[in-house]
């Protein structure tokens, strides 16, 4: 083992397969002076004891091509290193037992065509064929994935820090870091229990320990361990028998996984009553080689399904019995990105499947530390996707929840019950008893519809249309006739002020700087020039301005404000949770606004996109005319605490009128029958403001907004995709999200997002196309829960392409 350095431009703790990979991925990127310290030996985490499995399929695509680059990544780090890795490709199949699956995985495979995954669907006999012990008596069919197989655990991570080292990278085992402490410029003391080294950068790839990593800089992450039995069992004569290997199985109905062992069988079990481990923190002395007693009576029920579907189990021997703990997030992806709040403090860790994702995290993350910025959307694992909702005992109860309902369907439009209600808006009473029913964003529960039957009804998850549909109607219905409420609490609300404020403001938004009393849609972008936001700003006063964008980005964009909008004579507060909000909109909208603030609020008086600061009843109020609707219509904020009473003076002044509760679900259907994005669907760091069609609002002509140089290459390169809307032919089920496009058998795009548009009953999608076809009058095609519905680009939005509703 080399001596240890006294400086390193990054130390990576933790030589698990992650830290490995990280490790790895740096010294590609060029970073060579960089170290890991590993307490014990290599793989003395949860790595050592892994199954193995690998396997690109993921409910959240961008993680599912990350997964993909992990898997095409192993034949690489092999050569590189020498390092024999086990590979086995042996193709995997998720099986389908229920209609419901079938239709799941048909969407699914659809789907991984749009993500160059090459899967195919395969029914009963076929699945035999591949796998001679399954019993596909009550199978409709699989998804066949022939990138799936398992490796050797140790190999793989060996692999890696064979291959970082022989590019530089130094590996210091059987050194714990003890300490992390500020040197006071800027960089970190590693305090070791073999020496101390000072370094630029850290990242907790500490895995099993990562919390306590976490906490020697003050940082709670939201991990938790879970305990996971595999059995392996003795030689099956069956595979004896067989010239290759059967493939990997995941039977989603039951809660099993299965793969070939040599001539044997490894089955891993997913019960339903997930067991956390070590809460109180990992006990340091744990690991190498250690594992956990194994508990097969909490296994009993999936074993029984497991035997069922693969019969001859139940008459095998039983060889081993694996016990050992991994880690899981509240929404079982990994953390990773710069840790909120702490400088050159980074994260990778809570990974779940470290076979299937530690290549792609280590490209992320190393990305991200050598170029400033990863280089595609990786939001779904971004350490800044959670708030303070995400407490030890939240994270606990969603972590097990994710556990237990680990191969469950992912409805979407189904939000889980652990760790709810956790915060609620000042309102929740009075929008319960208006029959609303909820779901959750960023710990908060926000009304998604509100039942017409006058009874409290909950939804029930559904790929296709749900019991919602009639009531999403109605509630669409007054939006466009009438006036429409909606609680948005939930947005995101961000002061900066100070003498300065407009000065950073020009720097870091790429739109135009509203005037006082005005507002502005202002995208803001990444040094790459990618959107990195769909902000709203109002000028309240010279030098106050009011930023709001989505609710569930709070931490991500405090993150980039804090390290954009530091200067002297800025101050930046997240205000989200002092103000509450309510919308109202709809051709009413006036009416009802005239009647709160007894005030003139003629279009001349309170034009479009102008911010009124006038108290309504008893509530403080700032009003600003817009509305993500298109339709005539306000936002109206207050502090927290008369959120109530101005809920309460907007449905007194109400009486009369048209009016209605609205939900989250009525927005959504409206915006599209507007055509207009929303971030995480058309907008994210994935696209380019001339794709997303937001460049529009960018002031080019300013100086110095942060990626300025790269949004005029793209204003002057024409865009390979653009972003359309798109009427479908559907009758029971709408487009969710990366639905293939297809012309003449051709994928000439995929699908943002989806819904049925009431007002004009159809169903609507907005899609990035291929520019070429982007004005096609032509038919195209877009498959939805598997079945092929024939779409047509739309020239215009369905309602109001002048906007002169939102105008009037
Ligand atoms: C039974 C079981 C089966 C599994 N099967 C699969 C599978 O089939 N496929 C799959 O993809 N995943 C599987 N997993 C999950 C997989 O094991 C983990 O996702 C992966 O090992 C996580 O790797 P890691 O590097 O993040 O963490 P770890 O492997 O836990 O590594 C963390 C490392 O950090 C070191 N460390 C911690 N603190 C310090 C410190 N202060 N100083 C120095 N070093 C420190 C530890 O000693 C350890 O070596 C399985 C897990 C279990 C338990």
């Amino acid at each position: 083992m080399p001596a240890m350095k006294s400086h390193a431009r990054v130390v990576v703790v933790g030589g698990g397969v992650v830290g490995c990979s990280v490790l790895y991925h740096l010294t590609k990127m060029g970073w060579k002076d960089v170290v890991l310290c590993e307490r014990k030996e290599l793989t003395a985490g949860s790595s050592w004891h892994a199954a193995g499995g690998f396997h690109a399929l993921n409910s959240d695509p961008n993680i599912s091509r990350l997964q993909a680059y992990t898997i095409k990544l192993y034949r690489e780090i092999e050569k590189l290193s020498g390092q024999n890795i086990g590979l086995h490709f042996t193709g995997g199949l998720n099986i389908a037992a229920t209609r419901e699956r079938w239709d799941f995985l048909r969407a699914d495979w659809a789907r991984h065509r749009v993500l160059g995954l090459s899967t195919e669907l395969l029914g009963p006999a076929q699945i035999r064929k591949l796998c001679p012990i399954i019993d596909t008596s009550d199978v409709i069919g699989a998804i066949y994935d022939p990138m799936e197989g398992h490796l050797d655990p140790s190999g793989a991570t060996h692999a890696f820090a064979k291959a970082a080292r022989s590019a530089g990278a130094e590996i210091y085992r059987h050194t714990r870091v003890i300490e992390i402490l500020p040197t006071g410029h800027g960089s970190w003391h590693i305090v070791t229990d073999a020496g101390t080294l000072e370094a630029e950068h850290v990242v907790n790839a500490a895995g099993l320990w990562a919390r306590e990593v976490g906490q020697m800089v003050g940082v709670q992450l939201p991990i938790v361990a879970m305990e996971h039995h595999y059995l392996l069992t003795e030689d099956l004569p069956e595979l004896q028998q067989l010239p290759g290997e059967i493939p990997l199985v995941l039977d989603l109905d039951g809660e099993i996984y299965l793969r070939q062992e040599r001539k044997g069988i490894l089955l891993g079990v997913y019960e339903k009553e997930a067991t956390p481990w070590a809460l109180n923190g990992t006990p340091w002395e744990y690991g190498e080689n250690e594992l956990l007693p194994p508990s097969l009576d909490r296994l009993t029920d999936a074993l029984d399904k497991g035997f069922r579907r693969f019969p001859t189990l139940s008459a095998a021997g039983i060889r081993r019995v694996v016990n050992g703990p991994f880690t899981f997030t509240p929404d079982g992806n990994p953390l990773v990105g710069p840790v909120p709040g702490v400088r050159n403090y980074w994260a990778a860790c809570g990974v779940m499947a470290g076979f299937a994702q530690a290549g792609g995290v280590g490209l992320a993350l190393s990305h991200w530390m050598t170029q400033g910025e990863p280089d595609s959307d990786i939001y779904a694992m971004d350490v800044a996707r959670f708030g303070a909702h995400a407490s030890r005992n939240y994270t606990i109860a969603k972590g097990s929840e994710f556990y237990a309902r680990r191969f469950q369907i992912a409805y979407p439009n189904e939000f889980w019950r652990a760790g709810r209600p956790a915060k609620t808006p000042a309102t929740y009473p009075t929008l319960k008893a208006a029959n609303g029913v909820f779901g959750v964003s960023f710990g908060t529960e926000v009304p998604l519809y509100f039942a017409t039957d006058g009874e409290l009804s909950e939804e029930t998850p559904s790929l296709r249309r749900s019991n919602a549909f009639a009531s999403v109607a109605e509630e669409c219905r007054v939006a466009r006739n009438g006036v429409g409420i909606l609680d948005i609490s939930s947005f995101g609300k961000y002061l900066i002020g100070g003498p300065r404020a407009e000065q950073a403001l020009e720097r870091l938004l790429a739109g135009r700087i509203p005037g006082l009393g005005k507002i502005r849609l202002t995208p803001m972008l990444s040094h790459s020039g990618r959107l990195m936001g769909d902000l709203t700003t109002m000028r309240l006063e010279s030098d106050r301005f009011l930023l709001g964008g989505s609710g569930y980005l709070q931490t991500w964009h405090m993150r980039w404000f804090s390290h954009h909008l530091a200067a002297e004579g800025v101050t930046v507060k997240n205000v989200s949770e002092e103000y509450g909000g309510v919308a109202i909109f709809g051709p009413q909208s006036r009416e009802l606004l005239a009647r709160l603030s007894q005030a003139n609020v003629s279009n001349e008086a309170f034009p479009f996109l102008t911010v009124l600061q006038r108290d309504l009843g008893f509530a403080p109020a700032l009003t600003a005319r817009l509305s993500v609707t298109g339709e005539l219509g306000y936002e109206i904020y207050t502090p927290t605490p008369y959120m109530h009473a101005l809920l309460g003076s907007v449905i007194q002044a109400a009486e009369e009128l048209d009016a209605r509760h609205v939900g989250f679900y009525a927005l959504n259907a409206l915006r599209l029958e507007k055509s207009f994005g929303i971030w995480s669907r058309e907008f994210s760091p994935d696209y380019t403001p001339r794709m997303a069609g937001l460049d529009r609002f960018i002031a080019y002509d300013r100086p110095n907004f942060i990626g300025r140089e790269a949004a005029i290459r793209d204003r002057e390169t024409a865009p390979k995709r653009r972003l359309v809307t798109l009427a479908v032919s559907s009758t029971d089920a709408d487009a969710a999200g990366y639905e293939p496009i297809v012309l003449r058998g051709d994928l000439v795009g995929f699908v943002t997002s989806g819904g049925y548009a009431h007002s004009v009953r159809t169903s609507l999608a907005m899609a990035y196309v291929n520019a070429e076809v982007s004005d096609t009058e032509q038919e195209l095609s877009v498959t939805i829960l598997g079945e092929p519905c024939s779409c047509r680009i739309l020239t215009e939005p369905s309602i109001d392409a002048s906007g002169s509703r939102m105008k009037s």
